[in-house]
Order: structure tokens, then C-alpha cells, then sequence
């Protein structure tokens, strides 16, 4: 079965590459990379509505005490 490499296309064949469908082993392990870049994006924080809510609760409550150090 011929393939071509899906990282540098590169003609491939299954009954000659031992890293089919990868022309070498160094195609396969940057294939191999791609995926390992995806999941670390993937496993980002992903943007948690309770997180939002949370954050609602906690209204900032500004304490307006002037010192009237100007009166002295
Ligand atoms: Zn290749």
C-alpha cells in the first residue's frame, strides 16, 4: 500500500517503511509532537461560568472613609 507522509509528503509504502504511514521515524515522533501540542492546548484552562459567578459575588466594597486631615 502506497501512502504519502503526512508530516513532509514524502512517498510512502507500507510494505517497505516500518514507520508507515510516516517516511521515518523522525516524521512519525513530529506526528507524534503535533498531538502533544494539541493536548497541552486543549488541557488549557477552559472558561468556567462558575468562575464568573463566583467573581460576582465578590463586589468590591470601596471604603469611602476620607481623613479629614485637612480640617486640623
Ligand atoms: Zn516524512
Amino acid at each position: 500500500m502506497k501512502h504519502r507522509c503526512p508530516i513532509c509528503k514524502a512517498a510512502t509504502n507500507s510494505e517497505k517503511n516500518a514507520d508507515f504511514p510516516f517516511c521515518s521515524e523522525r516524521c512519525r515522533e513530529r506526528d507524534l509532537g503535533n498531538w502533544a501540542t494539541e493536548k497541552y492546548v486543549v488541557s488549557e484552562p477552559v472558561f468556567n461560568e462558575d468562575d464568573l459567578e463566583d467573581g460576582d459575588g465578590k463586589t468590591f466594597t470601596l471604603d469611602l472613609d476620607e481623613p479629614n486631615e485637612s480640617e486640623q
